[in-house]
């Protein structure tokens, strides 16, 4: 078995590594080449943590497995660790055996700003110059380094209910070299591409607050009642998601489709896109929602990627298991 610790995770994975396993697996997805395991999250009765498992199986990339993990909301107050832990575990699809074990803290953070960035590289209006964030927590800030990569951004705007934590939006933006402005929710229409990536249970973007022709990335709902977006957007928007039955139960679209404003049959994968079975974006006023759920396959995707990289550069720890 193969060990790649969280420690080595930083020096040995990019972003393009990332969007390419991610990019790839989804196109597998829509293919049905590939498929995700239902998702076991439990409240376990123990430091108010949240545990659960996704898994899956990719007959194409040959990678079979699971991300172990969940939150732990004291973990950061009380130990300095961050509240989120996971390990992914890569399995060999011909035998069973165990063929690897990952640490999943950064590459969750890494798969999931990939796949608002493949939302973004397929859906966006080529023209997109204004993105806008709203949320500025861990997440924020991977998924904003990855989106400027995507388009010729030239300004980022930046709304968070936690107006203190717009810094970590700015330094990103001053890194790429754009100016940051901190704006109200009324000027997100200004935005061309939006990513939502907060802990939000109630809607905070209103639909008219989005202008035609945007593209959208709503990240952060990943649990059955969160919610960042007015439903109502959804029926304003032509809607993809990265998995579709995870998108109208536990993601943005269970709103939607549960106040019967879009239907399950409205929301498309996003790989049909980037397999071309699914045109995509098809005028420039169109609104494009992508609602990313974050799927276990693509935890198994970037595991993947970086274990193969951790072997080439000669980090990764062999052990007899
Ligand atoms: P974080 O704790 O670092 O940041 C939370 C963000 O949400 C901050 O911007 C905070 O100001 C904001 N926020 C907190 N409570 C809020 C509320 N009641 N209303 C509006 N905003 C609120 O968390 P993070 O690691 O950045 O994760 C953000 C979200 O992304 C979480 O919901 C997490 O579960 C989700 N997530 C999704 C995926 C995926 O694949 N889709 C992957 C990882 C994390």
């Amino acid at each position: 078995m193969l060990i790649v610790p969280e420690g080595e995770i930083a020096g040995l994975m990019t972003r393009e590594a990332a969007f390419d396993a991610v990019e790839k697996v989804f196109a597998a997805m829509a293919s049905g080449e590939a498929y995700n395991f239902p998702v076991i999250r439990e409240a376990i009765g123990h430091e108010d943590a949240l545990y659960g498992f996704k898994g899956g199986f990719d007959q194409a990339g040959l990678a079979l497995g699971l991300k172990a993990g969940g939150y732990w909301p004291h973990n950061m107050d009380k130990r300095g660790l961050i509240n989120h832990q996971s390990t992914i575990f890569l399995f060999d699809p011909d035998t069973g055996k165990v063929r690897a074990m990952v640490g999943g803290n950064l590459l969750t953070a890494l798969r999931t700003a990939a796949a608002s960035s493949v939302s973004i590289r397929h859906l966006a209006r080529e023209d997109a110059k204004t993105i806008g964030m709203i949320g500025a927590g861990h997440q924020a800030q991977f998924q904003l380094r990855a989106a400027l990569e995507q388009r010729s951004f030239e300004k980022v705007i930046g709304w968070n209910l936690h107006p203190e934590m717009l810094g970590n939006l700015e330094t990103v933006a001053t890194e790429a070299g754009l100016p940051f402005e901190a704006v109200e929710l009324d000027d997100m229409r200004k935005a061309d591409v939006i990513i939502t990536i907060t802990s939000s249970f109630a809607p905070i973007l209103a639909a008219d607050q989005v202008s035609p022709g945007t593209h959208i990335a709503c990240m952060g709902t990943d649990t059955v009642g969160k919610q960042e977006v007015d439903a109502r957007l959804l029926s304003r928007a032509t809607v993809f998601t990265d998995e579709v039955t995870q998108s109208v139960s536990l993601g943005e679209a269970q709103h939607a489709v549960a106040e019967g404003l879009i239907a399950e049959a409205d929301v498309s994968q996003l790989g049909a896109v980037i397999n071309g079975s699914n045109p995509g974006r098809t005028s420039d006023d169109q609104i494009t929602l992508f609602d990313g759920t974050g799927v276990g396959l693509q935890d198994l995707a970037v595991a993947a990627s970086v274990v193969d990289l951790a072997v080439q550069k000669g980090v990764a720890i062999k052990v007899d298991f």
